[in-house]
């Protein structure tokens, strides 16, 4: 007889894990698949995050950005070092180190919360039953009362760049490089494009970004982006934008890019390419034909607010589904899928979840842009804030960017927040916060802000909005 679950979970990334301990901490019996092995040859909880994504990624980040420190900005502050050298593959080994240390965790929270671990491949199969196939080929059928699906998602290649983990790479294959590559091409402009662009550019790339778009990242508020797009060109990301990469050939151990432009035809050689044009949902072989789970128009499976699917005792959380492919969307989406099957009524405000690109200056958002709320037609105020006029990103010397708070001019309601500059993500997050508790922009000015700290940002960008800035002229009059 197949062993019967409360909740079996397939996907143990962010999304499901998270599902996965909510529900066995709600007293569910729960049970959570994968397949991922990680290094070492054994199966890794995790996901995409904890395994080649978040974590490893800001790993790198962080790396990179003390190299460049060390060899850039000690001077300004009368520390000389002599000569600092890098040493790439013990750079990589401290990430996986900490990958290890994190997968591994996810392992004891399993244990110390009661869920059940399952090795494999899960499928859906009719009637709640999942599917389990075994690495030896072994097939275990399981039932359960509820099945949440969080199968996450996959790097999209595309047929111009195919993907051989040697010259042309996807994220994953650009987390492992055991040295910066002279030349390295990155097509595709988006977070991970930059994110990981930035990584190799401080340790001595020389890195051209080839976007298909003509637009710098065109989701991000219009104000951050122009900025965004000058600092990071400052420090010597060429980026090509209207550039649609066409074909690739790769000789030996470098691959010249066919790309054309709006002056046409062009090519560019690379020691590396890292193909970062975007990810898909994974479903493939995840859902039996009768299981009668139905997938939307753009391949993702299909869900309601609450991430039901057209299947009663079925959801499906994550970057399977609709929404931006964010691990603290995933996890969100888990606590609240749990908290529904326990009969609570749980809800996510899709409406603020807070994004993040970790180059550096951070880029940070939340809730709506400018350009966006001209297009619906609100009318708002917005106060900016420079860091430049910050006495605690002075003491930092890291200076460069803003803080800008968008207001409803009827309510003073603050619709959205976006910073670029240092520590943006934590300062959004202290904006969303405040955004979900419904704030205005006064609220905001009104409150107490520990000086000197860079927060104090967020509080002049609010006293802004209606004029009333203290460190810097009003442009708005009150
Ligand atoms: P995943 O994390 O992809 O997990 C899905 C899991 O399901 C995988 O472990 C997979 O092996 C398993 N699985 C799939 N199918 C099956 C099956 N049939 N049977 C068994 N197991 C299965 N997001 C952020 O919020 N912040 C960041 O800074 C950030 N940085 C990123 C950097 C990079 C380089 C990348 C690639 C992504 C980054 N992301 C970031 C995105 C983030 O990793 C994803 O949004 C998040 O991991 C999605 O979580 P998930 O649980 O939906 O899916
Ligand atoms: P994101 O989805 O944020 O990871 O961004 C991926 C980026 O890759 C998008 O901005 C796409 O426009 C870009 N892109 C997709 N295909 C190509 C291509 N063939 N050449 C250059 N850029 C591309």
């Amino acid at each position: 007889m197949s062993q019967k679950y409360d909740v079996i979970v397939i996907g143990g990334g962010p999304g499901g894990y998270v599902a996965a301990i909510k529900s066995a901490q709600l007293g569910f019996k729960t049970a959570c698949i994968e397949k991922y092995k990680g290094k070492d040859g054994k199966m890794a909880l995790g996901g995409t995050c904890l395994n080649v994504g978040c974590i490893p990624s800001k790993a790198l980040l962080d790396s990179s950005w003390k190299f460049h420190e060390a060899t850039e900005s000690f001077a300004v502050h009368g520390i000389s070092t002599g000569d600092v050298k890098i040493d790439v593959p013990a750079m990589i080994g401290r990430k996986d180190g900490i990958v290890k240390n994190l997968t591994g965790g996810i392992g004891l929270l399993f244990k110390g919360n009661g869920v059940t671990s399952i090795e494999g491949h899960g499928k859906l199969l009719a009637n709640k039953r999942v599917e389990v196939t075994k690495d030896d080929g072994s097939v275990e059928v399981y039932e359960a009362d509820n099945v949440i699906i969080a199968s996450g998602s996959q790097p999209i290649n595309i047929p111009p760049a195919p993907v051989d983990q040697k010259v042309i790479v996807d994220s994953t294959g650009a987390l492992d490089f055991q040295e910066a590559p002279k030349r390295l091409g990155v097509i595709g402009a988006g977070v991970i494009g930059l994110e990981l662009g930035s990584v190799w550019a401080r340790l001595g790339s020389k890195v051209t970004v080839i976007e298909a778009l003509d637009k710098f990242l065109p989701a991000v508020d219009e104000q951050v982006a122009k900025e965004a797009q000058k600092v990071l060109t400052k420090q010597g990301l060429e980026i090509r934008l209207g550039a649609r990469v066409t074909g690739s050939t790769v000789k030996g151990n470098e691959v010249t890019v066919a790309f054309t432009d709006a002056e046409g035809e062009k090519q560019e050689t690379f020691d590396k390419v890292i193909v970062a044009v975007g990810r898909r949902p994974e479903t493939k072989n995840l859902l039996a034909e009768d299981s009668e789970v139905k997938l939307d128009e753009r391949g993702f499976i299909y869900v309601n607010e609450f991430c039901a699917t057209s299947v009663p005792g079925v959801y499906a959380i994550g970057d399977v589904v609709r929404g931006p492919m964010l691990a603290h969307k995933a996890s969100e989406e888990g606590v609240m899928v749990a908290e529904r099957i326990a009969g609570h009524k749980a809800q996510m405000n899709y409406d603020l979840i807070p994004g993040v690109i970790y180059t550096h200056p951070e880029i940070a958002g939340v809730g709506k842009t400018e350009q966006q709320l001209k297009g619906e037609g609100v009318a708002i105020n917005v106060g900016v804030f420079p860091f430049a006029a910050s006495g605690r990103a002075m003491a930092a010397n890291d200076t460069t960017g803003f803080v800008k708070i968008i207001a409803d001019a009827a309510t003073d309601r603050v619709l959205g927040a976006h910073v670029i500059g240092p520590s943006a993500a934590e300062l959004v997050q202290q904006c969303a916060i405040a955004m979900e508790f419904g704030t205005s922009a006064e609220d905001l000015g009104l409150m107490v802000f520990s000086h000197p700290t860079l927060s104090e940002a967020v509080h002049e960008a609010a006293l802004a909005v209606n004029g009333e800035a203290i460190h810097i002229p009003n442009r708005k009059k009150r």
